[in-house]
């Protein structure tokens, strides 16, 4: 089932006389469920990619589509809200909130949904326990590795229920092995909440664990395939 559809995005920026075309013509059709990488050199178009189809940054042509709703047409309130039932987001640094515990950082994306307290503990607890930081919930960040942190980055947005998450290079910051180590569990819980992940990388062996890369290059897809897990 198709869950997001992007349709002839452009984004250009202006600076002073010259303007940059970040992306352009980009057309991308992602289905329920999908564990995908979003790949290309710095500069080509990730980051921006990953910001429009999130809602952080509006593109200049084109429309994104996710689960039918047209997020570029919603007004700006809508479009909070939208972002906060449909979407997840794991950023490359971990922007975990420093005075609250693992436990709380995850709570925290569900206070603003409105989810009772202890429906809030419940979910958290659980999604914690997933990414396999059970003995964990009460430290803060700082009280947690890289690895760990990115993990409860997972957790916070697993927990919120979204569609898709989106991931601009999660594990930039992180050694192989725990880059790995994130990625099977981001896999997994794709698989088995049946959420599709969208992640930017330019790690080999990260990309060796996606079930299709998108390729970019100067703003444009250059190539789209699906391919076998740790092919
Ligand atoms: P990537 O994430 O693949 O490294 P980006 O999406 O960050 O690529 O950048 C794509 C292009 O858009 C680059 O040429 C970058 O310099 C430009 N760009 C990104 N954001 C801005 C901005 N806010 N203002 C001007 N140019 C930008
Ligand atoms: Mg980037």
């Amino acid at each position: 089932m198709t869950l997001l559809r992007l349709e002839g995005i452009g984004k250009s920026y202006r600076q002073g006389e010259v303007t940059i075309e970040a992306l352009a013509d980009v057309d991308l059709v992602v289905e329920t469920g999908e564990f995908a990488a979003l790949v290309g050199p710095s500069g080509s178009g990730k980051t921006t990619l990953l910001n429009v189809i999130g809602g952080l940054d509006a593109p200049s042509t084109g429309r994104v589509l996710l689960d039918g709703t047209d997020m570029t047409a919603l007004p700006e309130s809508r479009l909070a809200e939208f972002r906060l039932f449909e979407l997840g987001f794991v950023f490359q640094a971990y922007n975990l909130v420093p005075v609250l515990s693992a436990l709380e950082n995850v709570e925290l994306v569900m206070v603003l949904q409105g989810r009772h307290a202890t429906e809030r503990r419940e979910r958290a607890e659980h999604y914690l326990e997933l990414v396999g930081l059970e003995g964990m919930m009460h430290r803060r960040p700082a009280a947690l590795s890289g690895g760990q942190q990115q993990r409860v980055a997972v957790a916070r947005a697993l927990a919120a229920g979204p569609r898709l998450v989106l991931a601009d290079e999660p594990t930039a910051n992180l050694d192989s092995e725990n880059a790995t180590a994130l990625l099977d569990i981001m896999h997994r819980l794709s698989h088995e909440e049946g959420t599709a992940f969208l992640f930017s990388t330019h790690d080999v062996r990260v990309m060796e664990r996606a079930e299709r890369i998108i390729r970019l290059r100067d703003g444009r897809i250059v190539s789209d395939d699906r391919v076998e897990p740790g092919h």
